[in-house]
């Protein structure tokens, strides 16, 4: 069981198994919604997925077509990502669990959109776009 909450401690939810495809990307959208260097994040089955307290929160917002961003309304924390082409996985900001995930991040994404005047100091693959090969294996999803 890994536990994860927002700043304000008004949301907290629970996850019933483990995060995976955990990666550093670098995009502009990412960087934008965590006002940071980059995004971390990995993915877990919605099915394992729970709020344990308030839903009524999280507001969600589409920053690409089919992908829904959410965060706490009262302190802006980010929180899951839904994807409307894959409703069983959800996107997770690894910054907001409060147990660790036992999982590392194997790679940094969108490369070459990272702010300029972040530095990337770790021995971690790094892709200019989506990473190239497989995180995990499609059919362990
Ligand atoms: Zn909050
Ligand atoms: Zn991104």
């Amino acid at each position: 069981m890994l536990r994860g909450s927002c700043l304000c401690q008004g949301v907290a939810f629970e996850i019933e198994g483990t995060v995976i495809d955990l990666l550093y990307c670098h995009c502009s959208m990412c960087r934008k919604a965590h006002g940071s260097a980059f995004r971390a994040r990995g993915k877990v089955k919605a099915s394992e997925f729970r709020w344990v307290r308030g839903e009524a929160l999280v507001r969600y917002f589409e920053s690409s077509p089919g992908q829904h961003r959410s965060f706490c309304s009262v302190c802006g924390s980010s929180l899951i990502t839904r994807f409307d082409e894959k409703p069983r996985i959800l996107g997770l900001a690894l910054g907001v669990l409060d147990d660790d995930p036992l999982n590392r991040p194997v790679c940094h994404v969108h490369v070459g959109s990272k702010a300029p005047w972040h530095e990337i100091t770790d021995a971690l693959p790094r892709f200019d776009g989506h990473a190239t090969v497989p995180l995990t294996p499609e059919d362990a999803k």
